[in-house]
């Protein structure tokens, strides 16, 4: 019988077999798809490689939570620091997010001329310095006297950031620069949005300080694609089974049975990466699925709408650039549209001469369900989003030479999730109503990003982090 079997080869799942794994439990990772990875895999279509969501990896740095696994899991990655993070493109202004906040601050105030600049961001850049060099907190939710007391361990990091904690980041904004223009504010919602997402009118300051500050933090671009990553994580595992997905799951006495289409696998523990909002159907039993269907709520519907291109081109590119336009893009929740290139030198990517592009936008899972019109949609879109793409970036029709897209179904289809980006933290949705990574259910664990603690390559192995102290492994 396994000791763990782990359902779903997300950042959470992969992760945490591979460092069960690593110290000698017996444990096997199921996958759906024939990719590890989920929205941090890379595919191949027609011989082109592509990112499929992921592109930036955050918290590979010392003593920050990435780099810590990946240590403990013997695992050492190929990755090139990015520097600026972003280059952010809005009404001909380029922005890039430089580190370093001298550097970064003299381009802000050239394109953004605030009295208030300095102070701001020298706040921001301080919140994320303190924030991560503190430890020691972690979320039970067995029971609730355990997460009464997992919740006292929050007192250090309550006591430093308590004053940012109950501002709503909007108002925080508006009395902080006593007022501040359309276009700056676009600048930053934009920055907000791709790591809480969430506007700012829906989150604490202390949220949207993290989440404008993550680039003063180490980025870095993943060599062959973040794909290479999961590969790499699991390279010395012994059961790792791709094209493999869980169809129900039985509660027994001390043990589960997990069913795929041609086998019956017994496993003491079960961690699900699956969404919470999914994984009620894969139980009958009622006492779980009910457990699961009360976070059905806190899907918010959000997802992404994707592009993903590959162009002929000479020409030099950042790696991460943020497009702002005036107005939403129909079909879309946002003015902003995230893309990434591939590395020139990346050759196992995409072949010298070329570029691997993903790019996108945030969208609400339910426009696309209710679409009748579903492929002239797609594709009204695709065009409307390359068109920004090619004439914010200067590229050609006829560097174009392959072109797709992606909708929520899409990854619904390969990935068994529609909702991506996981829970927001936002004012109504924090610690302790969020679900954890151990449940009430004696065995049963969850990890990945619709749980404690966040989205993202961080926010995620914060859970695994946390997920490895419950399990006291
Ligand atoms: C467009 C986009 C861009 C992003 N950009 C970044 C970025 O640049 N940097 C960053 O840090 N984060 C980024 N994120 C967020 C990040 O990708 C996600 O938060 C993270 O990858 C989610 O990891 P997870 O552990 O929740 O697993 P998921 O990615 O949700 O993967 C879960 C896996 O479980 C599998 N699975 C589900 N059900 C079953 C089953 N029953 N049986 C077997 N397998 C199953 C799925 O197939 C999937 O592979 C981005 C997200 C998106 C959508």
């Amino acid at each position: 019988m396994l000791e763990y079997a782990v359902v779903g080869s997300g950042i959470g799942g992969c992760s945490i077999a591979a460092y069960l794994d690593a110290k000698g439990h017996k444990t096997a990772l199921f996958e759906k798809d024939s990719h590890l990875g989920g929205c941090s895999s890379t595919f191949n279509r027609n011989s082109y490689m592509y990112n499929s969501g992921a592109t930036t990896l955050a918290g590979y740095q010392e003593g920050h939570i990435v780099k810590s696994l990946f240590d403990a899991i013997g695992y050492k990655p190929k990755l090139l620091t990015t520097d600026p993070a972003i280059v952010i493109l809005q009404n001909g202004k380029e922005t890039p997010r430089f580190r370093d906040l001298e550097k970064f601050l003299a381009v802000v105030e050239q394109n953004y001329p605030h009295p208030k600049n300095r102070e701001f961001w020298t706040l921001v850049y301080e919140l994320n310095k303190k924030f991560y060099s503190t430890d020691g907190y972690y979320y039970s939710n067995r029971s609730l006297f355990k997460k009464a007391v997992s919740l006292l361990s929050y007192t250090p990091i309550f006591m430093k950031f308590f004053r940012y904690f109950f501002s709503n980041a909007k108002t925080f904004l508006d009395h902080f620069f006593g007022g501040i223009d359309k276009e700056y504010l676009d600048f930053l919602e934009a920055q907000i949005m791709i790591v809480a997402q969430a506007k700012s009118s829906e989150i604490n300051f202390f949220t949207c300080a993290l989440a404008l500050g993550y680039t003063f933090n180490e980025t870095h671009y993943v060599y062959g694609g973040m794909g290479a990553l999961f590969d790499g994580m699991s390279a010395n595992m012994q059961d790792v089974r791709k094209n493999s997905e869980i169809k129900k799951i039985e509660k027994k006495e001390g043990y589960y049975k997990l069913y795929t289409k041609d086998e019956v696998i017994e496993a003491k523990n079960v961690i699900l990466n699956s969404t919470v909002y999914e994984s009620a159907k894969l139980f009958d039993e009622s006492l779980i699925q009910k457990y699961y269907q009360k976070y059905e709520k806190l899907d918010n519907h959000q997802s992404s709408f994707m592009l993903y291109l590959t162009i002929k081109s000479d020409a030099d590119f950042s790696h991460h650039y943020q497009i702002i336009q005036d107005e939403n893009f129909e079909m879309t929740l946002s003015k902003a549209l995230f893309v990434s290139f591939s590395d020139k030198d990346d050759e196992q990517i995409a072949p010298k001469g070329y570029y691997s592009i993903t790019a996108s936008i945030h969208t609400d899972t339910r426009f696309w369900e209710k679409d009748a019109d579903y492929k002239a949609t797609k594709e009204r879109l695709k065009n409307l989003l390359l068109e920004s793409l090619m004439k914010n970036l200067d590229i050609q029709t006829s560097q174009i030479i392959d072109c797709i897209s992606a909708t929520p179904s899409t990854f619904a289809r390969y990935i068994n999730r529609s909702q991506l980006g996981g829970n927001a933290i936002t004012m109504k949705n924090f610690l302790p109503f969020l679900p954890s990574n151990d449940t009430p259910i004696e065995g049963l664990y969850n990890v990945g990003d619709t749980v404690y603690a966040a989205q993202g390559w961080p926010g995620v192995m914060l859970g695994v982090n946390n997920l490895k102290r419950l399990l006291d492994v």
